[in-house]
Formats: C-alpha cells, sequence, structure tokens
C-alpha cells in the first residue's frame, strides 16, 4: 500500500465529499460510487524483464542502462510528465574532469572529492558507496555526452558544493538530462508510462518480481522477471514523515520541491522489509525564493562571485560552506531573510541568464531581484544602513585581495564593484532527503538484517546512505547517473 499516494486520493475524495456533504448529498451513496470506481477498473498484465519506478533522472540512467545491458524495460511515472525533482535542480554536476578544469588552473583529484563528499556529511555515508560516486562521477558525465548531452567548457562551484568541480549543461536546468535519456529510450522503443503510480510490490518466493501500478483508467499487474528498480525520488513534500524524521520541518517551511516527492518508494520498499538509514538528515538550503521556496529566481551563477547579506547588510558566514552550516547561520539572522549581492561583471548584459534560465532583467521586472547604480541607492531600496553596506562590501573587497576573511571563506572570485549592483532576496528551504533505502555497492536493497532483497534495485534520492548528514551541492546529479546507470545494469543481468 502506498500510503502518500493514498492520501492524495483520500484527499482528492475527502474534499468532494465535504463540498457536497455541505449541499446534502448522501454521503454513503458516493463513498459506493468511489469503490465502484476503483473496482471497475480494466485490469491488464505486461511482462518485461526489468521494471523501473519513477521517471526523474536516477530512473532514467536506469532505465538507459537496463536497455544498453540487453534487458526489455518498461518505465513508470506516476505524473503526467518525466523529470521529477531532477528536472527542476540547477542542472550542476560534480566530477573531477582535468579536460575543464586544467585549463582554468584548478587542482583536482578523486581523493580530494571523495573527502570532500565523506566528510562534508560528516562521515555518515557508506565510505564504498561514496568512493563508487567519486570514482565515476566523470564517467558519467561521458556516458551522457555518448548519448548526446552537451556540457559547458567550464566548471563552477555551486552551492555547497565546496570545490569548483560543478558541470553545467547547456540546456537549462535538469532538461538536459530528461530529454537526453527520453530520447534515447523512445529510439530503443522502450514504453514510458507516464500517470502509472506503482501502489504495491508484486514479491513471489522471496523475490521482487514486478508491481502493481493504477492508472486513471487501469490496475496493471506489470511482472519483471529479471527486478524491479525503486527511483521514486525523496520524501520532502510528505510532511507527515518530515515531522516524523525531524519535529522542526513543519508545513510552514517551504521546499523546493515537486509534488511528488511524497516518499512512495519508501513505502513500498516497507512491504519487504527494506532497512530505512539516516531518516533524519534532511537538507535544507539558504536560498529559497521566498514566497514559493523554490530554487528559481536565484540570482548567484557561481560560489565564488557573490556575497550573503543580512537585513542589517552585514555578512554572517562563509558564502561557500557546507549548506546545513549556511541554513543554520542564516536561521539565525532577522526574519531569517539573506539578500544575495552579485555587480554586474557577474551580468555584463542585462538579458545574461542565472542558472534557472531567468535574465536578470525578468528578474529585475518581476521585482524578484533589486537593481541599483551605486551601492548607496542599493541600501536605500533594501532599507538598511547604507554605512553598513558599504563598509561590507569594503571589507569583503579587501577579503579578496587577502583571500581570506573573518568567517574563513576560501573561495574568492570577482570583488563586488561595478555597478550596477543586483540583490535577490531568499530565506531557509527544503531541498533533499538524505535518508532512504539501504543499498549495497550493486544498488541492491538490502533488508532490516542486511540481507539482499532478491530483485529489488533502488538508486537516486529514495535510497540512503551515500551523502550522511549533508549532501554536497551538485552531487545529487552526479549519484543518479552512477547508481541509476548501475542499478540498470545490474537488474539486467539479474536472471
Ligand atoms: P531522483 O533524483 O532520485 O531521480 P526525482 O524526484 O527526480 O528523483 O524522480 C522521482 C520520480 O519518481 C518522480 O518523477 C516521481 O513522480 C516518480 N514517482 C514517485 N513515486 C512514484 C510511484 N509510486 N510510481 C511511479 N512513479 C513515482
Amino acid at each position: 500500500m502506498v500510503a502518500g499516494a493514498t492520501s492524495t486520493s483520500n484527499g482528492f475524495y475527502r474534499s468532494i465529499i465535504e463540498a457536497l456533504k455541505s449541499s446534502g448529498a448522501n454521503i454513503s451513496e458516493l463513498r459506493k460510487i468511489k469503490k465502484e470506481k476503483v473496482l471497475t477498473k480494466e485490469k491488464r498484465e505486461l511482462n518485461t524483464d526489468v521494471l523501473v519506478i519513477g521517471g526523474g533522472g536516477a530512473g532514467l540512467a536506469a532505465a538507459s542502462s537496463a536497455t544498453e545491458n540487453g534487458a526489455k524495460v518498461i518505465l513508470i511515472e506516476k505524473m503526467s510528465f518525466l523529470g521529477g525533482n531532477t528536472i527542476l535542480a540547477g542542472g550542476a554536476y560534480n566530477a573531477v574532469d582535468p579536460k575543464r578544469q586544467k585549463p582554468m588552473n584548478i587542482e583536482d583529484s578523486n581523493e580530494l572529492f571523495y573527502k570532500q563528499t565523506f566528510e562534508g556529511g560528516d562521515k555518515k555515508g557508506n565510505p564504498k558507496l561514496v568512493k563508487i560516486l567519486t570514482d565515476n562521477a566523470y564517467s558519467g558525465i561521458e556516458w551522457l555526452e555518448g548519448k548526446g548531452m552537451k556540457f559547458k567548457d567550464d566548471v563552477f562551484t555551486v552551492l555547497g558544493a565546496l570545490y569548483p568541480r560543478s558541470h553545467k549543461p547547456i540546456e537549462p536546468v535538469g532538461t538536459g538530462f530528461i530529454l537526453t535519456y527520453e530520447k534515447f529510450l523512445k529510439e530503443n522503443s522502450v514504453p514510458i508510462l507516464l500517470n502509472a503510480q506503482a501502489k504495491e510490490l508484486i514479491v513471489e518466493n522471496n523475490r521482487v518480481v514486478g508491481a502493481i501500478v493504477e492508472t486513471p483508467k487501469e490496475i496493471l499487474t506489470i511482472k519483471s522477471k529479471n527486478g524491479v528498480v525503486l527511483a521514486t525520488g525523496g520524501f520532502s513534500k510528505n510532511i507527515e514523515y518530515r515531522t516524523k524524521y525531524n519535529p522542526k520541518l513543519t508545513e510552514n517551511i517551504l521546499s523546493t520541491n515537486t509534488p511528488a516527492a511524497t516518499g512512495d518508494g519508501i513505502n513500498l520498499s516497507q512491504m519487504v522489509n527494506a532497512n530505512l538509514i539516516g531518516m533524519e538528515d534532511i537538507q535544507m538550503l539558504p536560498l529559497g525564493d521566498p514566497k514559493t521556496g523554490s530554487l528559481s529566481g536565484n540570482i548567484e551563477t557561481t560560489v565564488e562571485d557573490r556575497i550573503f547579506i543580512n537585513k542589517k547588510g552585514e555578512r554572517f558566514v562563509a558564502e561557500d560552506e557546507r549548506r546545513d552550516v549556511m541554513t543554520n547561520a542564516l536561521l539565525d539572522q532577522p526574519d531569517a531573510l539573506l539578500y544575495v549581492i552579485v555587480d554586474s561583471q557577474v551580468y555584463p548584459n542585462e538579458n545574461d541568464k542565472n542558472n534557472f534560465n531567468e535574465s536578470i532583467k525578468e528578474l529585475v521586472d518581476e521585482n524578484r531581484a533589486v537593481k541599483a547604480n551605486s551601492l548607496e541607492e542599493l541600501a536605500k531600496k533594501l532599507e538598511m544602513d547604507p554605512k553598513v553596506l558599504t563598509k561590507t562590501i569594503k571589507d569583503y573587497n579587501l577579503a579578496v585581495d587577502k583571500k581570506s576573511d573573518e568567517f574563513g571563506r576560501k573561495l574568492f572570485g570577482k570583488k563586488i564593484e561595478k555597478a550596477p549592483f543586483y540583490a535577490g532576496a531568499r530565506i531557509p528551504t527544503i531541498h533533499h532527503t538524505m535518508g532512504g533505502v539501504e543499498i549495497n555497492e550493486n544498488t541492491e536493497v538490502l533488508n532490516k538484517k542486511g540481507e539482499v532483497i532478491e530483485g529489488l534495485f533502488a538508486a537516486g534520492e529514495v535510497t540512503g546512505g551515500i551523502h550522511g548528514t549533508n549532501r554536497l551541492g551538485g552531487n545529487a546529479l552526479a549519484d543518479i547517473t552512477v547508481f541509476g546507470r548501475i542499478a540498470g545494469k545490474k537488474a539486467a543481468s539479474n536472471k
């Protein structure tokens, strides 16, 4: 049974029933209609080698990889479109890549990437999985490029990445990943069923061999003899789950996530007694849109070239820190609100875009960013003391020269000195659930005794044990690519 999904449809019917109650309708009659509606859906059985549940980045990677490895695949997606949270992401993908980093004089190594990822999650990730992630991230990029995806020639540092190894796709936000996989799957005639929600796993002889799937018209029994890949994403939008693991994360806190991130996979996995790990590790970002909590509207383009100030006009944290450190610091500031400050070196042209395909002009016109021709004017527009803001910027520019400051910042790029200046307000927002089902190096799901659950694989945000307490920015797209690819390959060969 899928609690998240069921409660959504129950919620839907409840609201109809409430509305009809007030108009005097016969409620028991209505309940009967609901029951009959479910009962009268057509039933159909489909057979395949591998069933992939979830059409975000991890599921699409798994379906592509299983196909490449010779399996017959069906992918199901509960929404009417592919993409999940992956398509909403800024697109940053971390990998050690001398081809792009060397010309920029960036020294890097898989050892440093591993160390930053492992220690950045307080050493709570499984070292073996972290090593697989960091050693295989670059070959994931080459794999995607081999399918036609294009990345920019420069790397940058995405929020909380800790180092300049974030790759940016040419296509905006996460669309490049989704379109690349979709094209590949279509070319290989892999059925993608939309509006198709997995409700139950089918278990025969202690082995997962498919799922019961509901579509608007049908109840499908999809049998997959090699197994099932769970790629259903996280649970940031499931308030009941969120507050169960962290009571502070109530409905009052916004999230960057799609409404689909309800933790269905966690519920499905409990049918086969999967072990859950790190569920209390839920990531907040300091850069949510003040109205929606979304990532969009963020005017930063790379960590090196911007600062954060509070409502008083003062800096309060090293802006290249871990996401949890920066968010905790923000929560202590007045109204927990910050402004990202950049200058026109970041946007030489008004039509230049941020990482979310929005031009700075568009953001200013929509009052989602503030533009000013001097720091004094900017301070006035932000209703802060101009003396405080000008001193903050002066001190920061000196820190850029020294490459050090009172907060311990390490990544410095351009000074903030060239008018016009821009500011964008941001708030804390829930972004990623690091916890989930436990997997081994083959992406096989483990049960509560540490044994492999035959036929069940998992990849992406539904899994736990990779990022520990804090996921580095730019590591999620690497994770879903690397582990989605492994899951597809392993499931294909699980005959
Ligand atoms: P990841 O980054 O791990 O790929 P995403 O959030 O990008 O995670 O994608 C997960 C996808 O799984 C979403 O598109 C979501 O709608 C889909 N999904 C979640 N639960 C189900 C389910 N029960 N059946 C089918 N698809 C599901």
